[in-house]
């Protein structure tokens, strides 16, 4: 072990040359090592030993399981990327009544979640009224249970109504940080300013905040990737969510080669050294582009899984990219699933309401 002086915060201190140690230690590197990181395998193990011993410092190895009630695939927006866009004519579209909502947060309940997550596109259907109409029902019959909200931009006030209403954390990724590879995954109407607007709108009014970004979207660099973990510095969220970028058949970006199972690996680790307490979910698209991916994802320092509790009959309707995982199962059979699976790699799934924990 070759051991450097370097100077950080005016001080020169000895440290190891070990990079995945030193993001442990610090919290932060330059930007040439973290690109080293993101792009190169050299350091991937030890990377991925760091951030498991932190993940497991903070919390153990509880999985927290959030239930995912898919409330709509209405969609006004139209990024290049996504399969719910509003230009695909080939996708059926639906929208969950409120029974189907409170029937979907039942059966997760009598499961032991005690956290739903209400996830759609932006459907003008759904006013801040209508929305709000949601939370407070489901807010009503299970008081001891954190609601999450990801239904996209809103303005201030809508923001604030939700909350008011009983949601607690919101889910919004930013995408990208990079305005020029913003604007080549989305139409000139989109704005990631008004994205990230959003987020600090969210996280001023109180919200747990969450955000993220696709790793290998089309036109990513591992400058963009740079900026997007300097945005998430910037912002400190409670939760990152982050997967690879995956094709849908009926979108413009559909001849784009999926991301990189090993580079989205390496930065969710990235993320779990630079945010120790963050809630990192081992997402569906990483399930998705390799059949272990999640448990992956785990053992790479995510701690969060958010297994399917929408109606059978319409999860193949939510289709953000093809070949989505386990859209026919169950959620009993789903939860159980997900216990073995994290059971098969030394963690256990946890059902209470898993509140990011803070120094
Ligand atoms: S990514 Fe979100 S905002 Fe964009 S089209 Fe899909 S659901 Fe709509």
């Amino acid at each position: 072990m070759v051991i450097l002086v370097v100077r950080i915060g005016g001080n020169e201190r000895m440290v190891e040359n070990s990079l995945p140690k030193r993001l442990r230690e610090y919290r932060d590197l330059s930007d040439g090592e973290l690109t080293q990181l993101i792009e190169g395998n050299e350091y991937e193990d030890e990377l991925m030993e760091e951030a498991d011993a932190v993940r497991r410092l903070h919390y153990g190895t509880d999985v927290y399981i959030r239930g995912l009630i898919e409330l709509t695939n209405y969609c006004k927006n139209d990024c290049y990327y996504c399969g719910i866009r509003k230009g695909n004519g080939q996708l059926t579209r639906y929208r969950l009544s409120m029974e189907d909502v409170l029937a979907c947060c039942a059966t997760g309940y009598e499961l032991g979640f005690r956290t739903f997550v209400l996830q759609g596109g932006e459907d003008l259907y759904f006013t801040d009224e209508r929305i709000c109409e949601v939370v407070a029902a489901i807010r009503s019959r299970h008081p001891d249970c954190a609601i999450t909200l990801s239904l996209g931009e809103k303005s201030y006030e809508g923001y604030l109504a939700f909350y008011e209403a009983g949601a607690t954390r919101y889910l919004l990724r930013h995408e990208t940080a990079n305005p020029e590879h913003y604007g080549k995954l989305h139409p000139s109407t989109m704005d990631g300013g008004n994205r990230q607007r959003c987020l600090w709108d969210i996280k001023k009014i109180g919200y747990q905040v969450g955000s993220g970004f696709m790793v290998g979207s089309p036109y990513q660099t591992t400058a963009c990737l740079l900026e997007d973990v300097r945005f998430l510095q910037e912002l400190n969220p409670d939760m990152i969510g982050i997967g690879p970028y995956l094709s849908h058949k009926d979108t413009p970006f559909a001849h784009h080669a999926n991301g990189d199972l090993h580079k989205c690996l390496r930065l969710v680790s990235i993320l779990r050294l630079l945010f120790p307490h963050a809630l990192i979910p081992a997402t569906t698209a990483l399930g998705t582009i390799d059949e272990r991916g999640r448990e992956r994802g785990l053992l790479a320092g995510a701690n969060v899984v958010m297994p399917n509790l929408s109606p059978t009959n319409v999860r193949s309707l939510y289709s953000l990219y093809d070949n989505k995982i386990h859209t026919m199962e169950e959620a009993a059979e789903s939860r159980r699933a997900l216990e073995r699976r994290a059971a098969s790699i030394g963690y256990r799934v946890v059902t209470h309401v898993g509140h990011v924990k803070r120094d």
